[in-house]
């Protein structure tokens, strides 16, 4: 079950994909003073070593983030994303790649709190770990669970402070894991409907994978968007990831305008084959309530 280690992909398109728009969402989260809370499902280890032998097996990496690395004409959402990247990388070379739990961490205030499931035996260590190198603040603000994310999640929602966002990001190594993601974002929005919801997914030749993301658009909610980033076409032996979606529920209004620049320039820059393109879907209410008929 546990064979899946992010370090292989750090860093790679779909992380570009779904870390842009972390960072986007927290950074309109911070607009308002009130407090949110940022429950990520699957946190991985935290921090992932570019240099390392397992990321450089693959260097996923070198097409993804490094693509975007010198570049001098990237839009603002991507720019936002980038310079959190930098931040890691203080002497301009790219060695180091943080995860969906340090890019919030590094987004979120003081007065915000992180809570992180994580059940890999060896990632939960080095998640520990990296932790207790990320200072007294971060420490007070963060719970880490070695506990199922699926599961856990329901506890914590609402959250307090009613303002924040779920992100849920397994692997999808398991074929339950989509079904399991529908439950669970359906159990979501039951106990949080104000909050946002942000879920990855791989696109892959599943029906598993299709008719998740078409339950997802017909779910009763205020507001969604869906994006997807194909990055070359898929082989039939399915090696190596072709492109992933992010599906957000209630996700900031400015997202779609950030996205609609981002997603043209991600297809162009991290595209490596003619098959490369982006979709882009935004719905608000999109099942409005029939009005009463006056007497
Ligand atoms: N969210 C991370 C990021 O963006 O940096 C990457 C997460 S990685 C795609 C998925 C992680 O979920 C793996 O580290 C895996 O060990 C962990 N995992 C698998 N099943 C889980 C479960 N049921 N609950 C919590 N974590 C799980």
């Amino acid at each position: 079950m546990f064979s899946y280690r992010h370090a292989f992909h750090a860093g790679n398109h779909a992380d570009v994909l779904k870390h842009a728009i972390l960072v986007h969402t927290l950074d309109y989260f911070n607009k308002k003073d009130a407090p949110y809370w940022v429950v990520d499902t699957h946190a991985g280890a935290g921090l992932y070593n570019l240099e390392s032998d397992w990321a450089n097996k693959t260097s996923e990496f070198e097409d993804g983030i490094g693509r975007l690395w010198d570049a001098k004409d990237l839009p603002p959402l991507l720019a936002d994303y980038v310079a959190r990247i930098r931040d890691y990388n203080t002497n301009g070379r790219l060695k180091r790649y943080p995860g969906s739990p340090w890019l919030a961490l590094d987004v979120m205030r003081p007065s915000d709190r992180l809570r992180l499931f994580e059940m890999h035996p060896t990632e939960i260590d080095t998640l520990v770990v990296n932790l207790e190198h990320q200072g007294r603040t971060a420490q007070r603000q963060t719970t880490i669970y070695g506990d199922d994310g699926f599961e856990g999640v329901k506890a914590l929602l609402p959250p307090p402070t009613r303002r924040g966002m779920v992100l849920i990001d397994p692997s999808y190594e398991d074929k339950h894991d989509y079904r399991r993601t529908l439950i669970t974002v359906k159990e979501c929005v039951k106990r949080f409907a104000t909050g946002t919801i942000a879920i990855w997914y791989p696109l892959v030749q599943r029906r598993e994978a299709s008719e998740m993301a078409r339950h997802f658009e017909n779910l009763k909610v205020k507001s969604w968007l869906h994006a997807t980033l194909t990055v070359k076409k898929s082989t039939i032996d399915g090696y190596g990831l072709h492109g992933s979606g992010m599906f957000l529920i209630n996700p900031p209004w400015t997202l779609h305008e950030g996205l609609k620049q981002a997603m043209p320039y991600l297809a162009r820059e991290l595209g490596q084959d003619e098959r490369a393109g982006f979709t882009l879907q935004y719905r608000e209410n999109p099942f409005p309530v029939p009005k009463k008929q006056s007497d």
